[in-house]
């Protein structure tokens, strides 16, 4: 019998983070305030506690993970890798095809590994409230078991058109006692000036976010949390592949490319960043980017600074971003529609240490549906980019021949998304490509600052 799973045991989750920016070839391009000048790290107090001001900041290689977070990581760390045999047989190829399965966390993806971290530092913080947004709502469900954790309250305002789309999410954030608000809402200002103009918007995660911190900034009990691109979360996320590097020891193997999709960066980033360190030292290993051809920030949108969020309230990051008004096509991989990206993983992606390739919706479910019926398993949406690119490595295997190693992050299972997988088998999904003049136009609404 040859194996299937590979698995660690709960000794053998990391005892600390690994910190990218301890092994970047050019140090990372500061965030700046509306003035176009380096922001101060104090200038965040307003939005987050200390000690993750401390991580977002931090150039130390290795940062020690809390007990208390790790022993909330034993219920479901290690997660498990397997070997795609199944898939591997489906597709025919000679390579060597392995997944990690980060949907066995209680809130059915990878973010529960840092929304725990960022509820425990806000707790010992004393934070007693915290506002998020949430689109598909993988983020909003996680934070709001997370801070049920630790005993604090949490409001997430949740997109519009996923709010009235995915009704089970919303009932997972209640049901571990969150709030949650649809945005735009006329809770906040950001939101009454959206409503205003539209009272009929859809929402995007930019305005929610707009929402959340305006929130958190004027009320003296509560800060913000976000799910993905800064890069205290991505740090948080390296669990995935520190575990992942200790699982191909076990099966002796090591990844010729890894894999993972592409939202904020965090579950890319958290994947892909340790293998960074191996490549730094010299070992050959590709690391791909996928993102979907509807929101295809790191292969078309343009490297600026621009703002997180849709009013201007973050501090402004150099990253790929297709402008900060940018209201994505509505596609059915929510999680991956947001207008920016990590700086870490943009810069990376610039200097061309990692790469980026952007797929098609239908061809996404197509491997979805491939996966299930081979592997069992049904995938987020998000996730179904990630087996896309997997799928066409292997293909170039068969063509060429090649045994290579092809390893992915599967960063969620699908079962809030159904509606999604219903309207794929009765051939109601497209392709929406986003136009290159939105593109452009995006260009102009950048906020001007002095190149440095
Ligand atoms: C949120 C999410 C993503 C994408 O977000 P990143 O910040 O890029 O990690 C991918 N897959 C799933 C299942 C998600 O919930």
């Amino acid at each position: 019998m040859s194996q299937v799973k590979i698995l660690l045991d709960e000794s053998e989750i990391p005892a600390h983070w690994y910190n990218v920016v301890a092994d970047l070839p050019n140090p990372p391009a500061p965030p700046l305030g509306p003035d176009g000048k380096p922001i101060d790290p104090s200038a965040l107090a307003a939005i987050f506690p200390q000690p993750i001001i401390e991580h977002e900041v931090s150039r130390e290689r290795w940062i020690a993970i809390p007990d208390p977070v790790r022993e909330i990581y034993r219920q479901w760390r290690p997660t498990p890798m397997f070997r795609a045999r199944r898939l591997e047989a489906a597709i025919g190829t000679p390579a060597r095809i392995y997944y990690k399965y980060e949907g066995v966390s209680p809130a059915g993806s990878h973010k529960p590994n840092t929304a725990v971290a960022q509820a425990y530092l806000n707790h010992i913080a004393g934070v007693r409230r915290l506002t998020t947004e949430t689109g598909a709502g993988q983020w909003g469900s996680a934070l709001a078991m997370a801070g049920r954790m630790f005993g604090i309250e949490v409001r997430v305002f949740m997109v519009r058109v996923s709010y009235d789309q995915k009704p089970f999410r919303r009932s997972m954030m209640e049901t571990w006692g969150a709030e949650v608000i649809a945005s735009p809402s006329s809770h906040t200002r950001s939101g009454r000036r959206i409503l205003d103009l539209d009272p009929e918007s859809p929402g995007s995660l930019g305005i929610a976010i707009s929402e959340a911190v305006e929130e958190a900034v004027s009320r003296d009990d509560t800060k913000y949390a976000l799910g993905s691109v800064l890069n205290h979360v991505l740090l948080h996320q390296t669990v995935i592949g520190l575990e992942a590097k200790r699982q191909f020891e076990k099966a002796g193997d090591y990844p010729d490319v890894v894999i993972a999709c592409c939202g904020g960066g965090s579950n890319f980033g958290g994947t892909a960043f340790p293998f960074l360190a191996d490549k730094a030292a010299g070992r050959k290993v590709r690391l791909i980017a996928v993102e979907p051809e509807s929101c295809p920030t790191l292969t078309r949108g343009h490297y600026a600074y621009d703002s997180g969020d849709a009013s201007g309230l973050t501090p402004l990051m150099l990253m790929y971003t297709l402008g900060h008004n940018f209201v994505p096509p509505s596609i059915h991989a929510g999680g991956l529609r947001y207008h920016g990206d990590s700086p870490l993983v943009s810069q990376l992606c610039h200097e061309k240490i990692v790469e980026a390739v952007a797929v098609p919706q239908l061809a996404t479910f197509e491997s979805g549906l491939t996966f299930a019926r081979s592997e069992g398993i049904i995938p987020a949406p998000e996730s179904n980019h990630a087996i896309r690119a997997a799928i066409d490595e292997a293909i170039a295997c068969k063509r060429s021949g090649e045994p290579k190693t092809i390893f992915f992050t599967l960063s969620g299972h699908g079962h809030f998304d159904m509606t999604a997988y219903d309207r794929y088998l009765h051939g109601e999904l497209e392709d929406i490509s986003y136009p290159a003049d939105a593109i452009a136009a995006a260009l102009d609404q950048l906020p001007k600052v002095a190149p440095s």
